[in-house]
């Protein structure tokens, strides 16, 4: 059994590629056409055609490689699959894809879905599958007992910190995922963005992450008014260093939590 990851030149995204007698199975394949080639290469090198493509979250740089692969089924969660749904063509991925320059397989479809908390059987992988809103509501983590690693899409991640859509939810899964850690530590973690961790290393980021937000929340429930929130959530350090433009998320979180205290 082969479970390898690849990295795109674009914020360093994860790919893996599971194969195992004769089938492989593609995680977030992308993103740009001749990255996701280098995938379709690697399995037929391996002897495997690539039978499944599972995402973890309907964001465009996890879903942009789904089409270069219509021999396959593409499997995602409840969730994944209406946000790909409900997405009109003025958001359509190739346009997000466009408009940073690279040029993408297509639009992506879904085959099959499946309710967060069940095991997904692909080929010969079972994978268990775990709810993890907070990044985005559709958040899934998948975790492969056979090869013994975990993918985590867009949390966990050493060359950023938490982008929300819910503080609260995000501080669920980072709980949930804490207690996974400690409890039950897979060999390989997967992080959506950026080099791949132990247990150990994922353990340390999620504590550091977990931290951030509380401290987010703090600041904004003790801002009097709504600007007073705001600047005090603005003054809350991130967790680790980001580059610049991924920085400017945590105005963002910093408007996430302001909507969740004042409405
Ligand atoms: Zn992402």
């Amino acid at each position: 059994m082969v479970a390898e990851r690849f990295e795109s030149a674009l914020w360093e995204t994860t790919s893996l590629l599971l194969a195992a007698d004769g089938q492989a199975v593609l995680i977030d394949p992308g993103i740009s056409t001749d990255e996701v080639a280098r995938l379709a290469a690697r399995a037929g090198a391996l002897g495997a055609e690539v039978t499944h493509v599972v995402a973890t979250h309907a964001d465009w740089d996890h879903v942009c490689g789904i089409a270069a692969f219509p021999g396959a089924t593409a499997t995602t969660s409840e969730g994944t699959a209406a946000r790909i749904a409900a997405r009109g063509p003025d958001a359509s991925v190739a346009e997000r894809a466009a408009a940073r320059g690279i040029e993408i397989a297509g639009e992506p479809r879904v085959d099959r879905t499946f309710a967060p908390g069940s095991a997904l059987a692909l080929g010969p992988f079972l994978l268990e599958t775990l709810s993890l809103p907070g990044h985005t509501p559709d958040g899934t983590g998948f975790r492969c007992r056979s090869v013994d690693l975990l993918a985590v899409g867009d949390h966990l991640s050493t060359i950023e910190f938490p982008f929300t859509t819910s503080t609260a939810a995000y501080r669920g899964t980072l709980a949930a995922l804490i207690d996974l850690l400690r409890h039950d530590p897979p060999q390989r973690v997967i992080p959506g963005h950026g080099p791949e961790l132990t247990a150990g290393e994922a353990l340390a980021v999620a504590e550091a992450d977990l931290a951030y937000l509380w401290e987010l929340h703090e600041a904004v429930a003790g801002g009097a008014t709504p600007d007073a929130a705001r600047t005090a959530g603005l003054a809350v350090p991130l967790p680790r260093p980001a580059a610049d433009d991924l920085a400017e998320m945590h105005a963002h979180n910093v408007g996430v939590a302001l909507a969740e205290r004042f409405g």
